[in-house]
């Protein structure tokens, strides 16, 4: 089996406000340089106001900084985007792109994701695609016709394992305490990387990381699930003595 190290990101989602996020960032950063060698990578993705801070409070960690979304352009007559050569400005080295609260709330497409994440890539920084089932497709069998259909369509021409993460989280799972079965979660994994086939270069060595209620209380029995490279966790992201428990469970 490829070995491919866990990726532990933090989607803070709209929340902090300065001094809680550069407290949140600073201390997960001081854990990280205090405990030498991990075995896993953490990631921050802060909301856009909050990377320029962040990144100077944490420049001389291991703590990499990510952002959740960007548009597909550079620059230009876009009222309220951030383009991708913004995001590295910032310090980010990923971005989030097509998370469900974007697809539901922004209705994003997945060819407007593959443009977000092409993107993304051309200035450099790993876009963390997010695919996921509503419960209702899960009830109704379509898990996972819908997860294929995702990738197919989001996945833009030139990701490689690389410049590229996906982020498994059904949709059902998230914010709302429920999580994936072991199993569940197992056998959606294992079709996500049949999927990557031909879409990815290097399919074997691309992180594929759960989503959706991750907390300190379930984590390790997840990570240690086959095919499964990290968590992009939301709300135990925001409170470092969580975050860095699931690190730890890895
Ligand atoms: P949650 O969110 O951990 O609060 O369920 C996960 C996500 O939306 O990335």
């Amino acid at each position: 089996m490829t070995a491919r190290r866990k990726l532990i990101a933090g989607n803070w989602k709209m929340n902090g406000l300065k001094a809680d996020g550069l407290a949140l960032a600073s201390d997960l950063a001081g854990r990280l340089k205090g405990a030498g060698v991990v075995a896993f990578d953490m990631l921050v993705c802060p909301p856009f106001p909050l990377l320029f801070p962040v990144h100077e409070a944490i420049a001389d960690s291991p703590l990499a900084l990510g952002a959740q979304d960007c548009h597909a352009k550079t620059s230009g007559a876009h009222t309220g985007d951030v383009s991708p050569v913004m995001l590295k400005d910032a310090g980010c080295r990923f971005v989030i792109v097509g998370h469900s609260e974007r697809r539901a709330d922004h209705g994003e497409s997945d060819a407007e994701i593959a443009a977000k994440a092409a993107a993304a890539h051309k200035e450099g920084l790993v876009a963390i695609i997010c695919v996921g089932e509503t419960e209702a497709q899960r009830d109704a069998g379509q898990a996972n016709a819908v997860v294929s259909t995702q990738l197919k369509g989001s996945i833009p021409e030139g990701a490689t394992a690389a410049n590229t993460v996906i982020a498994y989280e059904p949709v059902w799972a998230i914010g709302t305490g429920k999580t994936a079965t072991p199993d569940d979660v197992k056998a959606m994994h294992a079709h996500i990387r049949a999927e990557l086939d031909g879409k990815i270069v290097e399919p074997d060595a691309v992180r594929i990381l759960y989503g959706g209620s991750v907390k300190p209380g379930n984590a390790a029995e997840l990570m240690a699930v086959d095919n499964v490279d990290g968590a992009l966790v939301g709300g135990a992201s925001l409170k470092a003595d969580d975050f860095w428990a699931i690190g730890v469970s890895c």
